[in-house]
């Protein structure tokens, strides 16, 4: 079986792609994420997955970086953090379509930060919408992993300034 996995860093796809083996799957990266900001820190970040994609011997499919996409899909940004989730996961339904995967999935699903019902329910839809299996992961390793970047925020600019205000502002 082939999946294509939407792939947003080096720390999750470690984590989902030893679920994956373990089952046999054939893995195959995607690497579209035009919520993370700024560009140097898309660049890290990408740099850490062909890291790991690379020592794994994973294929990755590396679409051009386009922030644009992403301030469309959250415009207004009422429940951004569902929208980011479509825009990524939908992408990557049409991609596993479009390429003929067996089906697709996301390495959201191994954060413990991001909502995982939400993110399946996405999935899901976007499965049944355009006729491809979503899977979701086994049990996943809690084992922690280093040797590569790891970011300090979830990507986009608002979680960045957010983050920061934690981390220096927040005083009683
Ligand atoms: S906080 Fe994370 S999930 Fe939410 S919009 Fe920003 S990058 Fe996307």
């Amino acid at each position: 079986m082939r999946i294509l996995v939407h792939t947003c860093c080096a720390d999750c796809l470690l984590k989902v792609w030893k679920s994956w083996s373990k089952e046999s799957f054939e893995v195959v990266g995607y690497f579209y994420n035009p919520n993370i900001h700024p560009r140097s820190e898309y660049q890290s970040r990408l740099a850490a997955v062909r890291e790991v994609a690379k020592e794994l011997e994973i294929e990755m499919i590396i679409p051009d970086w386009r922030p644009k996409e992403f301030f469309e899909a959250i415009e207004g940004n009422k429940g951004r953090c569902e929208k980011c989730w479509k825009l990524r996961i939908e992408k990557t339904a049409e991609q596993a379509r479009n390429k003929h995967f067996d089906c697709f999935s996301t390495t959201l699903l191994a954060s413990k930060h991001q909502d995982q019902k939400k993110i399946t329910c996405l999935g899901k839809t976007a499965g049944n919408r355009l006729g491809v299996k979503f899977e979701t992961p086994g049990k996943m390793t809690d084992e922690p992993t280093s040797g590569f970047y790891k970011q300090f925020f979830c990507g986009c600019v608002d979680s960045l300034k957010e983050r920061f205000e934690e981390k220096y502002y927040t005083r009683d």
